[in-house]
């Protein structure tokens, strides 16, 4: 599997200067943790900054607009991310589907564009609560990234797949071990088939969904499982740091 594991903080609508020292002590501590990888993708307001404070983690953009430029009131484009120091933008998020009613087809404009600006993709997908229940969650979740995995040669480089079932997003509830297996190993099965078995192996497939310290280890030990892409807990650097702590001493890291 894909070189070391990716711990992704991503901080939502919060966050004003004041948690630039978050971010400092993020940064430090990955200087000393470095058999993982870790980054955090902060509002627009504060990419910039973070990166000025930022010698070792990563950055990242929430979101971004499909076209270069133009009278979209409110909106940042890709090279605007990329401009401020995003190296990378997490796409087709559970809540920016239900926010903004973002559809496959916008994903994949975000996509391209994200990537015609020279950025790495995370790229969402996951299940509601009654598609689980219903037992149609591998199949639904196989759907959603037929219709926007990007056609890229390059994807060991360039593409990281995130699953975050809905209903562990914020709420304290997470998927089994079982459960998790089964999506990733489903997962990795459509990116060998998309992007061919050496491509596909160096694409990590993140877990999210209310990943803490106390069960990251159990979390990140699952097999096929690269990483976790963390809301809530990626808040403050202590809980933040605990789950890169854990990920640097998972076996495999
Ligand atoms: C997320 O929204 O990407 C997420 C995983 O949030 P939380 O960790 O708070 O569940």
């Amino acid at each position: 599997m894909a070189e070391r594991p990716y711990i992704v903080g991503n901080w939502k609508m919060n966050g004003t200067r004041a948690m630039l020292s978050e971010a400092r002590a993020i940064d430090r501590a990955a200087q000393r943790y470095m058999k993982a990888e870790v980054a955090v993708a902060p509002p627009y307001t504060l990419i910039h900054a973070v990166h000025r404070e930022a010698e070792q983690i990563g950055i990242g953009a929430q979101d971004c607009h499909d076209g270069d430029d133009g009278a979209h009131t409110g909106d940042i484009s890709a090279a605007m991310v990329a401009d401020a120091g995003a190296k990378f933008v997490i796409l087709g998020h559970s809540e920016r589907r239900a926010d903004h009613k973002e559809t496959n087809t916008q994903i994949n404009a975000k996509i391209e564009a994200a990537l015609e600006a020279g950025l790495r993709i995370i790229l969402c997908c996951g299940e509601t609560l009654a598609t689980r229940e219903k037992g149609d969650a591998v199949e639904f979740v196989l759907k959603q990234l037929k219709a926007s995995l990007p056609k890229i040669e390059d994807a060991a480089e360039r593409l990281t797949v995130a699953y975050e079932p809905v209903w562990a997003i914020g709420t304290g509830k997470t998927a089994t071990p079982k459960d998790i297996e089964e999506m990733h190993r489903a997962i990795r099965g459509l990116l060998d088939e998309t992007y061919g078995a050496e491509q596909s192996a160096e694409v990590r497939i993140l877990y999210g969904g209310s990943v803490k310290p106390d069960n990251a280890r159990e979390i990140l030990s699952v097999p096929e499982v690269g990483g976790a892409l963390v809301g809530g807990a990626s808040l403050s650097a202590e809980s933040f740091l605990g789950i890169v702590v854990a990920a640097s001493e998972t076996e495999d890291a």
